[in-house]
């Protein structure tokens, strides 16, 4: 029996015993043995059993349960109001184009579940009574800080090409290297992703790319990056200035990925009098074909459209951007510009940075006005000054811009008074 100890929380202790004395094995597996040896709280707790889904519905016939996947052996049962994933041993079928088979195979025997699992570190297995099941040396890999596929290499990517894409991704939120040998063979390989689904590309590079060392993982493996993301240029030297801003960067899916492609036009030497206009419009169509959601392509494209706009760092000034972007991109694109001044050169581009983020601080912090919402009078004030229809919106939006250039402050009195006396004048100006 291993050494490690592992202290499991009561409900995933109550889950394994539960199923033990039903006459079943059961173990933590994967990602949460992982975390647990290297001392970090595990986000999930997965379980493994050699109860058939059936035989784990009847052993928690008293709690309720999901049928999450029960064809590949995945019952969900909620204990405490927490729900956990309890999945039988299995094997895969056969793997066809590169991608995970439809069909699994149920078996009795945990080593043969471990040796289907992708890496080393992912690939232990604990329980009180048994210890840590470490037959693939990921405890060896973890201290050594290394990635490395359970098995040979290039047949595992074979199987399922997102592997590539997970070897990197746990390389860079573990921050540990990868083993030359799995590092061949990601390289030898790479085209195979070409036959995996953007959708789950997407959800590995996202996880990628947020985590600590996305920069030396992109460095490093930049031939497959070029595989999977379309417009990239080949020369990866190209991109050191991006890579070194993503380092310096905050943890933000949407300031990474502008920081990663926010001079992509100028890095394919196209010709154009608008770089940032043109390389936005290059980030949407790559972004899309990634399948990203609605929401983060217009925000990077956004991100990277003003990622060298001048922004004075007046309270008019930032009022304006605060309104025309909204509180949270506002933020991200100085996160954005912060990561790109980041050399001691920009001495003067940080400080008047520094300058800006005080002040939309002070405007936050004031909750001054710079939104419709809190413009201190609303559209049945003005409906109530005999104002009707388009006009309404109309006054609305010129009062809150006089707000925001602090030509008049946020008051209602004050407010009123300015639509009476421009509506006087418009009134005067029609006769
Ligand atoms: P995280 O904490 O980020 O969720 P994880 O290790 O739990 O990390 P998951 O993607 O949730 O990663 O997968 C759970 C486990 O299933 C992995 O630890 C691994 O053992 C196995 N696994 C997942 N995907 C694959 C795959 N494509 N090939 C082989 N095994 C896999
Ligand atoms: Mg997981």
């Amino acid at each position: 029996m291993n050494q490690a100890f592992i202290l499991l929380p009561d409900d995933v202790s109550f889950i394994l015993s539960t199923l033990s004395v039903h006459g079943h094995t059961a173990y933590i597996v994967g990602g949460c043995v992982r975390d647990c040896v290297m001392q970090k709280t595990p986000e999930d707790w997965d379980i493994c059993t050699s109860a058939k889904p059936q035989e784990t519905k009847e052993a928690f016939s008293d709690f309720r349960t999901i049928d999450t996947g029960l064809s590949h052996g995945t019952v969900t049962v909620i204990v405490r109001k927490k729900p956990y994933e309890i999945t039988t041993y299995r094997i895969d079928g056969d793997y066809q184009d590169n991608r995970r088979p439809e069909r699994v195979t149920f078996i009795s025997d945990l080593a043969k579940d471990l040796s289907r699992r992708d890496f080393t570190v992912n690939a232990m297995a604990y329980n009180e009574s048994q210890g840590l099941v470490d037959l693939f040396g990921g405890m060896r890999d973890i201290e050594n800080r290394r990635i490395r596929t359970v098995g040979d290499a290039g047949e595992r990517f074979l199987e399922d090409a997102l592997r590539i894409l997970r070897a990197l991704r746990f390389a860079s939120t573990l921050g540990f290297a990868i083993d030359p040998a799995t590092a061949r063979a990601i390289h030898e390989n790479k085209s195979l992703l070409q036959t995996i689904a953007k959708e789950r590309i997407q959800a590995e590079f996202s996880k990628l790319l947020v985590a600590p060392g996305a920069h030396t993982v992109l460095r490093e493996f930049y031939d497959v990056f070029f595989e999977i993301i379309p417009g990239l240029p080949s020369d990866a030297g190209l991109f050191n200035q991006n890579f070194h801003a993503i380092a310096c960067a905050k943890h933000d899916l949407e300031v990474r990925l502008a920081l990663l492609l926010y001079n992509i036009a100028e890095l394919n030497a196209e010709k154009t009098d608008f770089p940032a206009e043109r390389s936005a419009e290059i980030a949407k169509t790559v972004l899309k074909s990634l399948r990203y959601e609605n929401k983060v392509v217009s925000t990077v494209a956004t991100l990277i459209l003003h990622h060298d706009t001048p922004i004075a760092p007046t309270g008019a000034c930032v009022k304006k951007w605060l309104h025309t972007l909204g509180e949270t991109r506002f933020k991200k694109l100085l996160l954005v510009r912060r990561a790109l001044s980041s050399s001691p050169k920009n001495e003067n581009l940080l400080e008047e940075l520094a300058q800006t983020e005080q002040c939309m601080q002070e405007i936050l912090n004031k909750n001054d006005c710079f939104s419709l919402q809190t413009l201190a009078i609303g559209g049945n004030d003005l409906l109530a000054l005999g104002l009707a229809g388009k006009d309404v919106g109309n006054m609305l939006d010129h009062l809150l811009e006089l707000v925001i250039a602090e030509k008049i402050p946020n008051k209602e009195e004050k407010l009123l008074k300015t639509a009476v006396e421009i509506l006087n004048r418009t009134n005067k100006s029609k006769k």
